[in-house]
C-alpha cells in the first residue's frame, strides 16, 4: 500500500484539519456510489478511508509516523483499535446521512405547510375583542392545470429511473458491511413522474400562490405573544392532503393610560395636596367607564386602590376578568392661582410650626449623635 500522506496528498505535518478536508474531497470523487461498477474507484476509496482512519487519530499517527503500517498491525488487534465509528460519522456528515432522503409513496397524501402572519391591533381592540382581515398569499391547486402539473395528459409518462417510485436504492457491499441507500430520484426529483409540457401558468408545480384576504375574530383578553390558529386556512396539501394552518401573531399596541400585567391592568390617579389630606370621592377611569372611589383623610402618595374584576378579560374564560390597580399620585402644580398661592403662604406659616414641632425629635437625635 502506497504512503498514506501521498494518497491523501496532504503534507507529513498536515493538521487535522488539513486531513480532513483532503479525505473528503478524494472520498466524494471516489465514493462507489457516484461511481457504479468502477472496481477501481471503490479500492481507491478503500485505501484513502484506511489511511483517513489512521491519520485522523493522533495515536495512531503516531504509531505510524515512527513503524509505518507494520506497526499498526500490533494496535488493530490490541483493543484500542475503535472501529469505524468517526469514520461512520464523517461519511455520513459528507453523504448527508445514509437513507435521508428515503421518500414515501411520491402519491401519498402530504398535509400543507402553514401560513404565519403577524396582526397589530389596538389596546382597546385587544380588551373587546375586533373582527379583523388578514392579507395571506396561500398555495392552491393551479386553476389552469387544477394540479395535474400539465394541459396535455398525453405528456406524462412515468420516470424511466426510478419506474415511477420516486427513489432510487443503491445496495452496496463495502468495508462497512452491507449499505442500503435511499434517494431522491435524480431525474423526476422524487414525482415519480416525468412531464414533457408542464403546465404554462403553474410550471409543471401544481400550485399557484394566490392572494387572500381572510376575516378572523380576534376574541377578547389577546395580548402580545397570543398566536390564533386558523384550522385548514394555511396552504394546500398535496395529493389532497389535508390544508395547513393559518398562525397569526398578535402584537398589542401600547395603551396611553393603562399598563398590562398578564390580565391585571394598572393606572396612576393623580390627586391634588387637599384631595389627600381631607379624602375625598375620585373618579378612576374603567375599561367600562368611571368608577367612583372614596379615598380616605390622610392618604399617602403611592397608596394603590384595587378595582376587584375591573381588569383585562381572561383569554377564552367568558366572564373572568383581572383586576385594576388605581396607584395615587400627589400632584404638585408647577403654577398657582393668585388665590391659591395667597392661602398656600398662609398655610406655609402654619405648618413651618407643625413641621418644627414633630421634626423636633428628629434634630435633637441627630444634635446628641454630634455631641
Ligand atoms: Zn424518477
Ligand atoms: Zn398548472
Amino acid at each position: 500500500m502506497r504512503d498514506y500522506y501521498e494518497l491523501l496528498g496532504v503534507d507529513r505535518d498536515a493538521t487535522l484539519a488539513e486531513i480532513k478536508r483532503a479525505y473528503r474531497k478524494q472520498a466524494k470523487q471516489y465514493h462507489p456510489d457516484l461511481n457504479p461498477g468502477d472496481d477501481e474507484a471503490e479500492k481507491k476509496f478503500k485505501e484513502l478511508t484506511a489511511a483517513y482512519e489512521v491519520l485522523s487519530d493522533e495515536d495512531k499517527r503516531n504509531i505510524y509516523d515512527r513503524y509505518g503500517e507494520e506497526g499498526l498491525k500490533g494496535t488493530m488487534g490490541s483493543g484500542s483499535y475503535t472501529g469505524y465509528g468517526d469514520i461512520f460519522e464523517d461519511l455520513f456528515d459528507i453523504f448527508g446521512g445514509f437513507g435521508s432522503q428515503r421518500r414515501r409513496n411520491p402519491n401519498a397524501p402530504v398535509q400543507g405547510s402553514d401560513i404565519q402572519v403577524g396582526l397589530r391591533i389596538s389596546f382597546k381592540e385587544a380588551m373587546q375583542g375586533v373582527e379583523k382581515e388578514v392579507k395571506v398569499q396561500r398555495e392552491e391547486t393551479c386553476h389552469t392545470c387544477h394540479g395535474k402539473k400539465t394541459e396535455n395528459p398525453d405528456s406524462v409518462h412515468t420516470c424511466p429511473t426510478c419506474h415511477g417510485s420516486g427513489s432510487v436504492q443503491t445496495v452496496q457491499n463495502s468495508f462497512m458491511g452491507r449499505v442500503v441507500q435511499n434517494m431522491t430520484c435524480p431525474e423526476c426529483r422524487g414525482s415519480g413522474k416525468i412531464i414533457d409540457e408542464p403546465c404554462s401558468t403553474c410550471h409543471g408545480s401544481g400550485k399557484e400562490k394566490v392572494k387572500k384576504t381572510i376575516k378572523v375574530n380576534i376574541p377578547k383578553g389577546v395580548d402580545t405573544g397570543s398566536v390564533i390558529s386558523l384550522s385548514g386556512q394555511g396552504n394546500e396539501g398535496i395529493n389532497n392532503g389535508p390544508p395547513g394552518n393559518l398562525l397569526i401573531f398578535i402584537e398589542v399596541e401600547q395603551d396611553k393610560d393603562f399598563s398590562r400585567r398578564g390580565n391585571d391592568l394598572y393606572i396612576e390617579i393623580p390627586i391634588s395636596y387637599s384631595q389627600a389630606v381631607l379624602g375625598d370621592i375620585i373618579k378612576i377611569p374603567t375599561l367600562n367607564g368611571l368608577e367612583e372611589e372614596r379615598i380616605p383623610r390622610g392618604t399617602d402618595s403611592g397608596h394603590v386602590i384595587t378595582l376587584k374584576g375591573k381588569g383585562a378579560p381572561v383569554l377564552q374564560r367568558e366572564g373572568r376578568f383581572g383586576n385594576l390597580y388605581a396607584t395615587l399620585k400627589i400632584h404638585v402644580p408647577k403654577n398657582v392661582s393668585n388665590e391659591e398661592e395667597k392661602l398656600l403662604e398662609e398655610l406655609l406659616v402654619i405648618q413651618g410650626k407643625d413641621i418644627e414641632k414633630s421634626s423636633k425629635g428628629l434634630l435633637d437625635r441627630i444634635k446628641d449623635f454630634f455631641d
